[in-house]
């Protein structure tokens, strides 16, 4: 695998696709950053690198060593060290400068050299930071990201006095109770460090019984295939469904009946390995999962932006009840590579041409990508009318990636299938959820 680790100011270090840290540092004198630069072989420019940038974890460890004299001048000097040591022998990475590049950026960076190492040709990849690049080739958007990036983050005023929830506007300073009380993306999709402080405990409590459950529902089949750790038991996860139970590893079969497709005793597996469906035992109201998408947004969305959603936030408090498939649809892509962390990445529009849509999410988890606009925005003239700047904006943005389109504005509790392809291993291989 990779690593980039990329200092300066800012020591980002990215070492997985979820390692990342980022601290405050001071400002080192250029000729020692030139002599670290050059001895270290870090790339000033990280829309630049390509396959001799990159060096064994060993190579950048020796060389460090000859800067061992300033560590106690400069602190940062030790910081990095402490971050190669980290590193494998024989691992490989790549040293960039991060100073001035936001987290938005490193996490571009760093999906990058993610498709870099998958095989794809510096090149390519120069061409998809490029266009990835949002000040350059995404004009019309300002984007902001939030991520679980291993430390603690807090959406909103730190003082409890000046707090107002952003679902039901109350100001009451006893009902925000504990610092961390609110995940701006929930908990199970495995963020533990970004909270909002702007959401009270009663809401808190209310989405958690109520949409949260049914997005937490409808992935439970992948989160016990991705081992994860339940909240409440601390154990982890066994999806149960009317016909099967699996643990992450291996699927029982709780029916009596036979489950069509599945070879009888004695009987081989098909080469191309054979599909079964596993009928989940909860309900899940697809309606809810995209409120709850879209609640993620409003979490982190900065404060002077809410404004333009209070209609947004009635919606998702049950207040506001669309006609059926008035909503725009929600694209998905569920083939990516896994990430133990979630991301959001929110679009805002800067100027009033509606042919994009004021406010989209694109939200990062497990191995799916969520793009959805964000409906009843004031920006926008109705959510009819989004169909189409949405699409234009997926486009543009991910003109390679083939999405499934959904549509979420269902208010039946609808049972979900997972069809699930088995192989001629003990290893099953994830299809895409489908509905039925
Ligand atoms: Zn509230």
């Amino acid at each position: 695998m990779y690593t980039i680790l990329t200092y300066f100011m800012n020591i980002v270090v990215v070492r997985t696709n979820e390692d990342c840290l980022k601290k405050e540092m001071g400002i080192l004198p250029d000729e020692f950053t030139k002599s670290l630069s050059q001895n270290l072989r870090i790339k000033s420019n990280p829309f630049s690198f390509g396959i001799s940038d990159i060096q064994k974890g060993i190579f950048a460890k020796n060389n460090i060593e000859l800067f061992k004299n300033d560590f106690e001048s400069y602190p940062q000097l030790m910081g990095l060290k402490q971050l190669l040591v980290k590193c494998g022998d024989e691992e490989n990475i790549v040293l960039i400068n991060g100073d001035k590049y936001s987290n938005y950026d490193i996490y571009i960076i760093n999906t990058a050299l993610h498709e870099y190492y998958k095989g794809y040709n510096p090149v390519e990849v120069y061409h998809y930071l490029k266009y990835s690049f949002p000040s350059t080739f995404f004009p019309r958007h300002n984007i902001y990201f939030y991520a679980d990036l291993g430390y603690d983050q807090f959406i909103g005023p730190t003082n409890g006095n000046i707090r107002k929830c952003r679902f039901c506007d109350s100001t009451d300073p006893h009902k925000f109770g504990k610092k961390k009380c609110s995940h701006a993306i929930s908990l199970f999709m495995g963020n533990t460090a970004l909270f909002c402080l702007e959401e009270c405990e009663e809401c808190n409590n209310r989405f958690g019984k109520g949409i949260e459950l049914d997005l937490a529902n409808y992935y439970e089949y992948y989160r016990a295939a991705e081992r994860r750790v339940s909240r409440t038991s601390k154990k982890q996860i066994i999806a149960k469904g009317f016909n099967y139970e699996y643990n992450g590893v291996g699927l029982k079969f709780t029916s009596f009946n036979p489950i069509a497709g599945v070879p009888k005793v004695g009987e081989s597996i098909p080469k191309d390995g054979f599909v079964i469906d596993l009928h989940n035992r909860k309900p899940v109201i697809l309606h809810n999962v995209y409120k709850i998408l879209v609640k993620y947004v409003i979490s982190c969305i900065p404060g002077d932006l809410l404004d333009y959603f209070s209609e947004t936030i009635k919606w998702i408090n049950g207040g506001k009840r669309p006609r059926k498939g008035s909503l725009p649809p929600v694209f998905r892509y569920e083939k990516l590579y896994n990430v133990e962390k979630p991301s959001l990445c929110i679009y805002i529009r800067k100027d009033d041409k509606m042919d994009l849509p004021f406010c989209v999410g694109e939200l990062r988890f497990m191995e799916f990508l969520y793009v959805y606009a964000i409906p009843y925005c004031k920006k926008d003239v109705m959510n009819e009318y989004l169909v189409r700047p949405l699409k234009s904006f997926v486009l543009q943005r991910f003109p390679q990636i083939d999405f499934t389109i959904e549509n979420f504005c269902d208010d039946e509790e609808k049972m979900i299938i997972n069809h699930v392809k088995i192989e001629g291993t003990p290893n099953t291989i994830l299809q895409p959820l489908q509905i039925t």
